[in-house]
């Protein structure tokens, strides 16, 4: 196993956007909490998942099957943060690191 149960997926959300977003629409994601990484495209956002407990997945037999793709055989071109124990599987670009304004882990 892989996974070092870390919880950083599970706490928080990362949106890639397809090109860089104007002074208006940066301010609009900003007041619903977002974070934005202009130049990477990304809207970053801490929001645990209510069904973390302890830093465990509470319904890990149930859980969606978004949260069970995430292996080293399956990272082309998803985004890893920092501190994940796939990162070592990942290319550099892929991995993102939590600016300070938002990093709670
Ligand atoms: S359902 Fe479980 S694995 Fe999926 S985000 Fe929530 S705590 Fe994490
Ligand atoms: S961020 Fe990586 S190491 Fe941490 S819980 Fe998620 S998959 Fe596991």
């Amino acid at each position: 196993m892989e996974c070092s149960q870390c919880g950083r997926c599970c706490k928080y959300i990362v949106f890639q956007i397809p090109s860089s977003i104007d002074k208006d629409l940066k301010e609009y994601y900003e007041v619903r909490g977002f974070v934005v990484l202009p130049a990477q495209h990304i809207l970053l956002q801490y929001n645990p998942c209510p069904y973390l407990k302890d830093n465990k997945c509470s319904i890990h037999d149930k859980k969606p099957e978004l949260c069970r793709r995430l292996d080293a055989k399956h990272l082309d071109g998803v985004l890893i943060l920092k501190g994940c124990a796939y990162e070592k599987y990942a290319h550099p670009y892929q991995i993102l690191e939590l600016p300070e304004s938002i990093r709670k882990v």
